[in-house]
């Protein structure tokens, strides 16, 4: 050990080549170190035989963080830059995002992966290792290591951003195979994907493939938590079917016109390896209901699919995305015309002198909308924003009703209701709540809060009442409130899951005991009547011989109700019958 130690500080100094993966990294190290086995390079890198060998999650990050010197920068880095976590965490609630930091710097997110949309999503949770040919020769020229890209290695990426060619798989840590291995892309063992290499050549399937990989590069480096909610993205995505008359306005979706999308995208599925299966205008229908109607879709690569059949790309989704909450109208004008050419409009910023102007009453919001070319609504939501209380415009609610619209606001009730209560439109309630500092937050934690209160009484009710079903029986009773509380309120869901483990187990283990306890008593039953002549003490004996566990029964009486009354019954039956028997036996042997 001493002697690997010294072989670590000699080399730990090595630096990360550009947008390489810690696997790769690690695989250089251990060429460098000339380790032998891979267990030697985990152990002295991580502190752990296999722990650290992962290709996409690794663990023990901390452990190799304290060893590198700062190498490799923080933690936070490491997983940032150079694994592929960050890409699950855009879609997902941000706290999960903590969670999985917090787990990968321990031992590893195992427990996690279900929750990171990577178990349940249907297009598997295995992440290949990928390279790029020419990437391969060019990184052996300029740094003398062909190496793994981050950028490579993402779900959905399999044209080289940089050379357009399709990228290569490797056979290693797939089904297992070298599963705790380290290595390096070697064009030899890097094996062309069929599909991607036909659809490669035809420019339409090789666009698609293109724009894919650039919305999966650019959603790696956005914020945890950016699209968490999917009311939201359903809403982005009506906006923009309708714009282009693909929603009736009762909001029902016109198929006939959305069918034409849905094809293309299906023959573009065909060429992605990873949703191959799912090229199906029946699977996709059911997709696009779930996506419309709100509800997640467990994949971020899924979101990004859907997004290419709309969206221009990643960033007009986040445009969209961004402008949802405003006005109706504006935001049917950015997201009609996503590639606005008004600045301001395109930055959702307003110019600082003017808000100076607006703040120190000198400028007129209206004055300032025309001048920013903007609606009115949408700048009155910017200036709120700025913490600048817009002035209410009296025509459109009296003081009464406003003042009922924002206690029910505040209460976090349903828009429509507080239109219908206010006696104006819902448009109305929607600027209400972009004009007013903070209410828009205090809603959403008002009604994300009351979302959770009757996911957890829900939850409560069913586990109350039916304990014995255990967590599999109740998931079924309250999928609902279950799904709900396992994205969001996890920590809670897991405590109340293992009250309902243990009293199951325990509910199971009690049942399993008065089973035991009647066949035992039975058993005793059975023993005493085969020796009923025999005196009390000699019966007892002759119990305890015949029936070893009634040992058992005797020290903890109180787990065998059943068993001691038998043995109670037996000993006092013959007790009576005793001193007959025995002075008749001893009668017997006085008479021979
Ligand atoms: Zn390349």
């Amino acid at each position: 050990m001493p002697r690997q130690t010294e072989i670590f500080e000699s080399t730990v100094g090595l630096a990360p080549l550009p947008d390489e993966t810690l696997f790769s990294w690690c695989s250089r190290y251990h060429r460098l170190a000339a380790n032998g086995p891979a267990s030697a390079t985990c152990l002295q890198l991580f502190g752990h035989a296999r722990i650290g060998s992962a290709h996409d999650f690794p663990g023990r990050i901390d452990v190799l963080v304290a060893r590198c010197n700062g190498a490799l920068g923080s933690a936070e880095q490491v997983i940032r830059d150079r694994t592929l976590l960050p890409f699950y965490w855009p879609f997902k609630p941000s706290d999960l995002a903590r969670q999985s930091v917090a787990a990968m710097r321990g031992n590893g997110i195992a427990h996690l992966k279900y929750r990171l949309g990577l178990l349940t999503s249907g297009l598997g949770a295995a992440h290949p290792l990928k390279s790029c040919p020419e990437c391969i020769k060019a990184d052996l020229e300029s740094h003398g290591w062909a190496y793994w890209r981050r950028g490579h290695q993402l779900p959905g990426v399999w044209l080289c951003p940089s050379h357009g060619v399709p990228l290569r798989v490797s056979p290693l840590k797939l089904d297992q195979v070298a599963r705790f291995a380290w290595a390096l892309p070697v064009p030899a063992c890097c094996q062309e994907v069929v599909c991607l290499d036909k659809s490669a050549g035809k420019s339409a399937q090789g666009d698609w493939l293109r724009r894919l990989a650039a919305q999966g590069l650019a959603l790696v480096g956005m914020s945890p938590g950016r699209f968490a909610d999917p009311v939201r993205i359903a809403q982005v995505f009506r906006l923009r079917m309708e714009c282009v008359g693909m929603l009736h306005a009762s909001g029902r979706v016109r198929w006939r016109e959305v069918e034409p999308r849905l094809l293309q995208l299906a023959t573009n599925l065909s060429c992605l390896p990873e949703a191959h299966q799912e090229a199906d205008m029946g699977l996709l229908q059911g997709q696009l209901a779930r996506l419309l109607s709100a509800r997640s879709l467990a994949h971020p690569l899924r979101y990004l699919t859907w997004i290419t059949a709309w969206f221009d790309g990643i960033d007009d989704f986040e445009q969209a995305y961004e402008s949802c909450g405003m006005a109706t109208d504006q935001a049917w004008e950015i997201a009609a015309s996503p590639r606005t050419s008004c600045d301001v409009a395109t930055q959702r910023q307003v110019p600082e002198e003017i808000l100076t102007s607006i703040r120190d009453g000198n400028l007129s919001l209206t004055a300032a909308a025309r001048q920013l070319r903007v609606s009115y609504a949408t700048l009155a939501a910017w200036v709120c924003r700025a913490a600048i209380e817009p002035p209410r415009r009296p025509k459109k609610l009296d003081a009464l009703s406003w003042g009922l619209a924002l206690g029910m606001l505040s209460n976090g009730a349903e828009k429509q209701v507080v239109a219908d209560a206010a006696k104006v439109s819902v448009l109305t309630v929607t600027r209400i709540l972009r004009t007013v500092p903070g209410l828009q937050n205090e809603w959403h934690r008002v009604r994300h809060e009351n979302r959770r209160m009757a996911a957890k009484a829900a939850w409560e009710k069913v586990t109350a009442l039916n304990l014995h079903l255990g967590v599999r029986g109740l998931r079924r009773l309250e999928p609902a409130a279950y799904a709900w509380l396992y994205r969001n309120d996890h920590d809670w869901l897991k405590a109340s899951i293992e009250r309902v483990v243990t009293v199951h187990r325990a509910n199971h283990a009690a049942v399993r005991m008065e089973r035991s306890d009647a066949r035992m008593a039975d058993a005793l039953r059975n023993v005493a009547l085969a020796c009923r002549w025999e005196a009390p003490r000699r019966l007892l004996d002759e119990l305890k011989r015949a029936l070893p566990a009634l040992r058992k029964a005797i020290h903890s009486p109180e787990q065998w109700p059943l068993t001691i009354e038998a043995l109670t019954v037996s000993l006092r039956c013959h007790r009576p019958a005793h001193p007959l028997l025995d002075q008749a036996g001893a009668d017997e042997h006085a008479d021979q």
